[in-house]
């Protein structure tokens, strides 16, 4: 286990729903965040509050994921706040309620961009800074959709998919330089993403009840810790999915 009090993160959406629950774990076991955000400021300032008042530092940084100018900035404003972020969580994310028929080629490009794309150029940003200090966490929120799926249309499926990829191959050439990379690939954690745009019910998860964003950040905060856990996908999914 590492010592990770003062650490520096950066959590990609974490005004709320997985990325808050995230933001706050990480808050409480001392590391400072970099809380961003797309539009919701009001949200993501509620965050930093609540991680300030008990006793951690945070900061709320708007960008959207998707534009690179906007991760230029990010990743210089939280190096600027905290110095340089050596846990990176890319968890802002779209679902894009749709058929497969009605995806069509813009739609498939906005989805990947923000979803999958993002991952690559934020973790690009931040790369440098964990190599320097010689140690770093990259977590990538995939979801059950790579692996069965999933109830929304394939240019999500692809996305999560794509970004398992991602974190493999990240785990496989940065194990030398103390940087783990590892994905989350949850199922009906209790957020807007789960009640408002999938109106799902907690009856398809065997354990009878949605996610906590409790239990997600303790799942993000035990990837930080352990340094032995590397290109691993962890299942948060009240046993939706059952892996090997
Ligand atoms: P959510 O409640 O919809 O929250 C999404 C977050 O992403 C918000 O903070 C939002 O910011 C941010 N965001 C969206 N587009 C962005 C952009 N272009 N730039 C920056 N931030 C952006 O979603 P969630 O359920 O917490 O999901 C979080 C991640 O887990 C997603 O990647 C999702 O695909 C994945 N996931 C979730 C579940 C689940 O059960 N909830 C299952 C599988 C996978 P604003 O608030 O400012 O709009």
């Amino acid at each position: 286990m590492t010592d990770i009090r003062g650490a520096v993160a950066l959590v990609t959406g974490a005004s709320r729903g997985i990325g808050k629950g995230i933001a706050l774990a990480f808050g409480r076991a001392g590391i400072r965040v970099a809380v961003n955000y797309h539009s919701r400021a009001d949200d993501a300032a509620a965050v930093v509050d609540a991680i300030k008042s008990a006793g951690g530092d945070a900061i709320a940084l708007r960008a959207d994921v998707s534009q690179s100018a906007d991760i230029e900035r990010l990743v210089r404003e939280a190096e600027k706040a905290f110095g340089p972020p050596t846990i990176l969580v890319n968890n802002a994310g779209i679902l894009g309620v749709l058929s497969n028929d009605e995806v069509d080629e813009a739609e498939w490009e906005h989805v990947i961009r923000v979803n999958l794309t993002s991952a690559f150029l934020v973790t690009k940003a931040v790369l440098p800074g964990m190599r320097k200090a010689g140690w770093g966490r990259i977590i990538n929120l995939s979801s059950v959709a790579a692996q069965t799926g999933g109830a929304t249309a394939l240019h999500y499926a692809a996305s999560k998919a794509g970004l398992v990829g991602l974190t493999h191959s990240y785990a496989a050439r940065l194990a030398k330089t103390g940087i783990t990379a590892n994905a989350i690939a949850p199922a009906l954690i209790e957020t807007d993403m789960v009640t408002g745009g999938l109106r799902a019910s907690p009856e398809r998860i065997p354990i009878g009840r949605f996610g906590t964003l409790e239990e997600a950040g303790e799942t993000a905060l035990f990837l930080v810790r352990n340094g032995f856990v590397n290109g691993q996908t962890i299942n948060l999914n009240g046993g939706l999915y059952m892996s090997s």
